[in-house]
């Protein structure tokens, strides 16, 4: 499929900063032409607030042999190992979210995103989004997980410390205080980016708003 001259954001942030609360209120919340990139992982499903995750919805869970043929297919635009477990985002998802005129959104790890970014960025118009958080609140948050150990807790905060490094490779900003306000601004860009704005120009605006890196 071509995908030339269509847009993607891709967002990261670490673990506990709120990311998946911030696409919940884009999803259910706004209008806005985006749809999530449903990826692939090794690690089994969790609860998540009680709720169970779903194959198919929250990820595609593959076993670890599974996910190797996949990679010798070819099926993936970017592969990263985090915390001992495979992550892919597959071609055909983001295919499917673009032949649907809709912007897709992925929410990866750092190394995903300098990836996918590498890869597609000669044929699409390729956003990227750091949300962070004061490293106090983070912990604060982290600590309000449930079912969270001591030693959860210090290696995500280390790998947020570690992840902070690659903040200067994204191009937008946002301190997620408030994850509604955060959804708010990612929908806009959304609108603004279907509208072919350009990913400087989206940069201009949203400073503003967020703080521009580049
Ligand atoms: P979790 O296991 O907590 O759902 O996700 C762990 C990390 O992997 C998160 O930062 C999440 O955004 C990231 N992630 C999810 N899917 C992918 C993917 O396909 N590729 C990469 N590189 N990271 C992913």
């Amino acid at each position: 499929m071509a995908l030339n001259g269509s847009h993607y954001i891709i967002m990261s942030a670490s673990a506990g900063t709120g990311k998946d609360t911030v696409a919940k209120h884009i999803f259910h919340e706004w209008l806005a032409p985006i749809e999530k990139v449903i990826t692939t992982t090794t690690r089994a499903p969790r609860k998540n607030n009680g709720i169970m995750e779903e194959d198919g919805v929250d990820y595609d869970f593959l076993s670890v042999d599974e996910f190797k043929a996949r990679l010798e297919q070819w099926a993936f635009i970017e592969h990263a190992e985090y915390n001992g477990r495979f992550y892919g985002t597959p071609w055909h998802r983001v295919e499917q979210i673009i032949a649907k005129w809709k912007i897709p959104l992925s929410i990866v790890e750092v190394q995903g995103a300098a990836n996918i970014m590498k890869s597609v960025r000669d044929r699409i118009e390729v956003l990227s989004i750091f949300l962070t958080l004061e490293p106090k609140e983070l912990e604060a948050r982290l600590r309000g997980r449930w079912g969270m150990t001591e030693a959860d807790i210090q290696w995500r905060l280390a790998e947020a410390e570690k992840e902070r490094k690659f903040i200067g490779q994204y191009d937008l900003r946002i301190e997620n205080t408030d994850s509604r306000e955060t959804a708010k601004i990612i929908a806009q860009i959304t609108s603004d980016m279907i509208i072919w704005r350009t990913r400087e120009e989206i940069c201009k605006i949203y400073n503003v708003f967020g703080e521009v890196l580049n």
